[in-house]
Order: structure tokens, then sequence, then C-alpha cells
């Protein structure tokens, strides 16, 4: 086996066309690192998988204040839902791209696909992409590169265009036959794993910008933890659903409300904004707790 010509970052969802990027990389002379991101919002268990899978190194990149910001303030707009899939794409490739000139990498990789999602995958989108994380001409991607004008690493003779491919469109039967010759076994399907695209969370998620605002970083996180309720006076009530959140919402900043002697939810009011939501909190409390209707003796205590 050749010695590796070059030295690519490829960012790696765990998604099939992520991990097909990396072997094609590979077999076009590259040696190829990972790269994910983890927030609120996805995780990177998928990811860390597929790593260990093609043993490859993996870089875990907490991403979540980037996402946030996105969220607030989404230059491309949305997709769907609330997902920023451009400009998060491009804030990736962005951050992957100073990896890639701290720790001496010659390219940024994704398994990106043209024409593959209307959105964020069309000819013109990937250009956008490229544009705005300001890797022009050090971003490949192996699956579409014929289709694409080739990149530094290709026009130096580094990485092997002739191994790179010209995979178009919605249809995944090359993929997953390339899945095939490449032993790729363990892959998720391509749709979800991102709670952006969610049309529950979302309102969650709206809800939160819309009365508390994203900048308390463990709101946006809680958002994943219990079922909510906004109050007439604009408190927000989240009632845990199982022992694991109930214990979760016990050592969070806010109001917790709970019974401490019969079986029910804890409650956490984060912000009070007024008494009388307070007492419509204790009612929740009351009617989720097997028989608490009509009691009082409620655990109320402050946590700051
Ligand atoms: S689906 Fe989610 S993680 Fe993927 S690009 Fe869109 S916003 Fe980002």
């Amino acid at each position: 086996m050749q010695p590796p010509t070059c030295r690519g970052l490829s960012l790696l969802s765990g998604g099939l066309d992520s991990q097909l990027a990396v072997r094609v990389l590979e077999r076009a002379g590259a040696y190829v690192e990972g790269v994910t991101f983890e927030t609120p919002f996805f995780g990177c268990v998928a990811a860390k998988k597929a790593a260990e899978a093609l043993g490859i190194v993996l870089h875990v990149v907490d991403f979540t204040d980037d996402e946030i910001a996105l969220v607030e303030n989404p230059p491309h707009g949305f997709g769907g839902a609330m997902n920023p899939c451009i400009d998060c794409h491009a804030a990736m490739i962005r951050r992957a791209g100073e990896m890639m000139t701290e720790r001496g990498f010659d390219f940024v990789a994704t398994g990106e696909v043209q024409g593959q999602r209307p959105m964020s995958q069309n000819r013109q989108n990937l250009g956008v992409v490229e544009k705005t994380s300001g890797l022009k001409g050090r971003l490949v991607r192996p699956l579409s590169a014929k289709l694409l004008e080739p990149t530094v690493p290709e026009l130096e003779g580094r990485l092997d265009r002739s191994k790179l491919l010209d995979i178009s469109g919605r249809a995944r039967d090359r993929q997953i036959a390339l899945a095939a010759e490449f032993g790729i076994v363990d892959y998720p399907s391509p749709a979800g794993g991102c709670k952006l695209t969610e049309e529950g969370f979302c309102r969650k998620l709206k809800d939160l910008k819309d009365h508390e605002g994203l900048a308390n970083r463990r709101l946006v996180e809680l958002l994943v933890v219990g079922r909510r309720f906004r109050l007439p006076g604009g408190s927000s009530v989240i009632l845990g659903r199982d022992c694991a959140e109930n214990a979760v919402l016990r050592g969070e900043s806010g109001t917790v409300i709970a019974f401490s002697d019969i079986p029910g939810p804890t409650a956490l009011v984060p912000v009070v904004k007024s008494e009388a939501d307070l007492e419509l909190a204790r009612g929740i409390v009351r009617a989720w707790s097997r028989g608490g209707v009509g009691r009082e003796a409620f655990r109320s205590y402050q946590i700051c």
C-alpha cells in the first residue's frame, strides 16, 4: 500500500455518505481523520461508532454556541422547521477549516452529494457553503467531485481525481453498492438525528426563543427534558416524565415543586413571573401526582 500523499479532515456524521467519503478519499491517496459536532440538538454517538468501524481518529467539537447563534439569526433562513442548514453546514466547515490550518491538514471534506437535498445540497448552495466557509479550493466533496471544479489537492496531484466520484441526485443505489464494496454495514437512515428538523421540538424551542430568549444555554439544553407548560403570567413549567428527569430538574436553578411523600413528578419553574403562575404550577404537580388533588404539603424550594 502506498503512503498517503495528503491529509484530509472529513466531516463525519456517522451517516452512510460521510463514511463513504472517508473510504473514497483514502482510496484516492489521503490520510483521513474525522470531525464531528455536538449540541443539545444533535449528538455524536453515530459518528463515534462510525469512526471506530472505519478505524480513524475522530475530533468532537462542542458546537452549541454556534448553533444557538444561527437559530437566533440564520443569514440564509430556515429549512422546513428551525433548521438553519445552509449556515449550520457552512459554520461546521468553517470550524473544520480552522482545525485544518491549526493541525496541518491539506483540505476539509464532506459526504455531500450534489442534488441530494433540495435546500442544502443543490449546486448553487454547495457553492454558497464553500464561499461562506472561506475554504475556496480546499473543500473536497469526494462523492460528487468529478461534477465540481477541481480542488487544490487535486490540481497539485496529491489527491487522485480519477478515484473520486460523480454521484448526483437523490437515488441511493450507487451509495448502497459502494457500502457493500467497502464493507460498510452499519449506518443510520439518512433522515433524522437533528432535533431542529422536528416539529414538536421546534415548538418548544420557538416558545423559549419568544419568551426567555436563547442566551441561557442551560435552558436550551433542558428543552429535551420533561413536558412544558407556558402559564398566563409568562412563567414556564417543566414537568418531569420519569425518575431520571425528576432528578435532573431537582438539581436545576429555579423553583422546584414536588410532593415529598407521594409518588408524582417534579416541576421546575426556571423563572417565576407571578405568584398566580406559581399556584398554577403547584396545581399541575397536584394533578399529575397520585392522590395529589386537594393536598397542600408541597416541598417547594428555590435553587439559585
Ligand atoms: S439538519 Fe441540523 S445538523 Fe444538519 S445541517 Fe441542518 S441544522 Fe445542521
